[in-house]
């Protein structure tokens, strides 16, 4: 408080010497406006709680100039948060409706990454849609991709170094991972095609930078091609002039005929896809549970791990942090909001819906909290071979006595009627 008068007096001070003492003083009063302006943003940092209550009452928050209401209505969470956020910590929202989608006959991609939220360097996500029959070109690329349908089905082979495929068919639910250089391929089926998400783990990824099949090919010199393939310049010809990215193609056949057609090739050792959705919760509660798929259960997600977690109406993902990784998030269904608490006490709370991307950074403490009146489903996605997590409940709960009354000043008796245990959805 006292700070910020100081700041605005020697602005005033600064201004009628300005206007005495003319142009050579203007240049030093840029500076001293910019100086007053840090102070000041020093001084809205440094409010207390009761100051930050205060602020609330009465006629502060009112906003009689423009507003975008579509906006708000939607993120009042974001717009004006609880007051006990404090500064403006980087970005931890994004959405994949706000992105540009690339549409080519067959279907469309979108991306959100570290260009839509820059600390975000650990993993990237793109959602894409393939119509029934359609393809998204064969080809591989630098980062590991986990994914998992949204909607609809799709068939995905992926080719290991030693010349074996695997090949199988996904539905919602279903995830996939293809690790780096594999070249793989996925392909909408029948009924409406599908759309899925893909996950990669490379924060700055970008779903136009792989390695295509077509391309490779045609800029080969044809006198390679036929040495190569045996395939002569009027059939090198003929190949794809670029690349063909997302495009239609007729349906395929039937997925045991194609295991037919590979017979010893056919990988059976490696599970490349995995039934997530549908597996038996890893923990439950009255009011939600969560699902972890990580290398201990899903043996080839060898460097990217995920938590499926569904919450009730009301219902939070309790108090936690992750010791090993970043945290990028997915929202399926539903609505909810998340706090993050970074380091020199800054705070953000936003305002989260389907299609949105959440990103909290590594060690940060957050919670999420279903807002709505129908079941939240989200992911939490890292890049780490396993799933981890800190609960600050469960963390109270191992400091003795003394310890804990003298941190949290509070009577032992009320510390310890807090759960005593990691509970992943709350309350139990
Ligand atoms: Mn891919
Ligand atoms: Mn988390």
């Amino acid at each position: 408080m006292e700070m910020k008068e100081q700041a605005s007096n020697n602005l005033n001070e600064t201004s009628t010497r300005t206007e005495q003492e003319g142009v050579s003083r203007r240049a030093f009063m840029g500076v001293a406006t910019m100086a007053a302006a840090g102070l000041a943003t020093e001084s809205a940092l440094a409010q207390t709680r009761s100051e930050s209550l205060a602020g609330r009452t009465g006629d502060n928050a009112s906003d009689p100039g423009p507003e975008n209401t579509v906006l708000l209505r939607t993120n009042p969470n974001s717009n004006l948060p609880p007051f006990t956020d404090r500064g403006n910590p980087h970005t931890i929202w994004y959405s994949f409706d706000l992105t540009p989608k690339r549409v080519e006959s067959g279907g469309w991609t979108h991306q959100v990454t570290s260009r839509e939220i820059p600390r975000s360097q650990d993993l990237a996500g793109v959602n894409m849609r393939l119509t029934a029959g359609s393809f998204r070109e064969l080809h591989w690329h630098l980062a590991d991709e986990w994914a998992i349908m949204l909607t609809g089905k799709a068939r995905i082979t992926v080719m290991q170094p030693d010349g074996k495929m695997f090949i199988d068919d996904v539905g919602p639910g279903d995830l996939w991972y293809f690790p780096a250089g594999f070249p793989h391929s996925i392909q909408g089926l029948e009924g409406d095609g599908c759309e899925f998400l893909l996950v990669f783990d490379q924060g700055d990824f970008s779903e136009d930078d792989t390695f295509l099949l077509s391309e490779f090919l045609v800029h080969t010199p044809p006198e390679i091609i036929e040495k190569n393939t045996g395939w002569k310049r009027q059939e090198w010809d003929q190949l794809p002039p670029t690349e063909l990215y997302i495009f239609e193609a007729p349906l395929p056949g039937a997925l045991e005929a194609d295991k037919r057609f590979l017979g010893n090739f056919l990988e059976t050792e490696n599970h490349y896809t995995f039934k997530m959705a549908s597996m038996k919760p890893t923990s439950q509660s009255a009011t939600g549970e969560v699902r972890i798929v990580d290398s201990s259960n899903f043996t080839i997600a060898k460097n990217i791990a995920a938590a499926m977690v569904t919450l009730k109406p009301g219902a939070i993902r309790e108090m936690h942090w992750h010791p090993n990784t970043s945290e990028w998030q997915y929202w399926i269904k539903g609505q909810g909001r998340m706090t993050v608490v970074f380091t020199e006490g800054r705070a953000r709370t936003m305002d989260f819906r389907a299609n949105d991307v959440g990103f909290v950074p590594s060690m940060a403490g957050h919670y999420i909290e279903n807002t709505g009146t129908e079941d939240l489903v989200f992911l939490e996605m890292f890049k780490s071979p396993r799933y981890q997590d800190v609960s600050l409940n469960q963390w109270i709960a191992r400091m003795p006595d003394k310890m804990a009354a003298a941190h949290l000043k509070l009577p032992v008796s009320t510390i310890r009627s807090a759960p005593q245990n990691k509970t992943p959805v709350l309350p139990r």
